[in-house]
């Protein structure tokens, strides 16, 4: 490497993210100090991005940063938790300056963005490999679980799912779309939003919260297994992008939306009678979040159109017949 690995975390690393007060020491010494407030309990997540896994190789650097911290923030979103401290451990083919001028850039724009600070890390050679590990704060007692819901309990999405997955498909030319179409998918892939605001305003009215990484019909099933349920998902209930169904069709948007990953939006149940003061105080249209369906005392979870089952198959759907 031409810059030596000191070099390159002073450089990149060492003033990334916001300061805080309640970093006693950050990068520099063998470890990070930190001060967690009274009354808290410590909320601890770490993702990793792999190029060619989780990214396509060659992906813009600045999203690949700004990605290697969003999905951890989501973590911290979904559990109703607040982000504080940040760890990177990166591992790099070589030193190349552009590459880590615009990835740390994409991480210290999201990091500040939140109050993040970069509190340490660990720099190797090697296939070009991204582990952050996100260290935050909730009220104790207090933080959302996967495991809370119940029977009846009205089950919501943020966002509009699928986006992400229609805009990866269009980086890696596996779809077409109309430009301004086009420039809204692949933003929603490249750069997602974790929904923290949204995470910690649900703490107090959300029996159980997931965030959705993995494509929202497979993330709803793990918050209905954790909470013992099964859940039933409506289809014309799905909330869908104008940008998604012009590059996808009506048809492939419902499937995006149901199994399509990358879209780091939360879903989450709520107690049938606590939905009016949900919405009361958390306006649906101005926080952007929308019922699907609900979480159901048989284990199964299923996708229903006009009140029938649909069967997910590889190339679409199936009745039941
Ligand atoms: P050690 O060998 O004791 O683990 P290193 O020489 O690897 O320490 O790292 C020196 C300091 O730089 C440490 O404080 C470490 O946390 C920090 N650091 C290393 N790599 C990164 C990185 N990619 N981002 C942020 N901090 C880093
Ligand atoms: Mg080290």
């Amino acid at each position: 490497m031409a810059l030596s690995e000191f070099g390159l975390i002073a450089r990149y690393f060492a003033a990334c993210g916001a300061g805080r007060p309640d970093v006693r020491l950050g990068v520099g010494d063998d470890a990070a100090l930190l001060v967690c407030p009274p009354g808290q309990e410590l909320a601890a997540a770490i993702d990793t991005l792999v190029e060619g896994v989780h990214f396509p190789p060659g992906c813009s650097a600045a999203s690949t940063g700004h990605r290697a911290l969003a999905v951890n923030l989501s973590d911290l979103a979904a559990m109703g938790a607040q982000p504080a401290w940040a760890l990177l451990a990166l591992t790099l083919p070589s030193a190349d300056e552009a590459w880590l001028s615009a990835f740390s850039q994409g991480l210290d724009r999201l990091a500040r963005a939140h109050e993040v600070a970069l509190v340490g890390g660990d720099t190797t050679h090697g296939p070009l490999c991204i582990s952050v590990q996100i260290l935050g704060h909730v009220p104790a007692g207090t933080a959302l679980r996967r495991s809370g819901g119940s029977p009846g309990d009205i089950l919501f999405v943020s966002g509009t799912p699928g986006d992400a997955a229609a805009g990866l498909m269009l980086e890696q030319g596996r779809l077409a779309a109309a430009p301004e179409a086009a420039a809204a998918l692949r933003e929603r892939f490249l750069f997602p939003t974790p929904r923290l605001a949204l995470g910690a305003r649900l703490r107090g009215h959300a029996s159980a919260c997931i965030d959705v990484s993995d494509g929202l019909l497979g993330d709803a099933g793990k918050l209905a297994a954790a909470s013992g349920c099964g859940a039933e998902l409506l289809l014309e209930e799905l909330p869908l992008s104008a940008a998604l169904v012009a590059a996808a069709g009506e048809t492939r948007a419902r499937e995006l939306a149901l199994t399509g990953g990358d879209d780091y939006e939360l879903c989450f149940s709520v107690p049938a009678e606590r939905v009016a003061a949900l919405q009361q105080e958390l306006p649906p249209g101005e926080w952007g979040y929308r019922a699907i369906g609900r979480l159901r005392a048989a284990a199964d979870v299923y996708v229903s159109s006009a009140g029938r089952r649909l069967a997910l198959a590889a190339a679409g759907y199936d009745h039941f017949s």
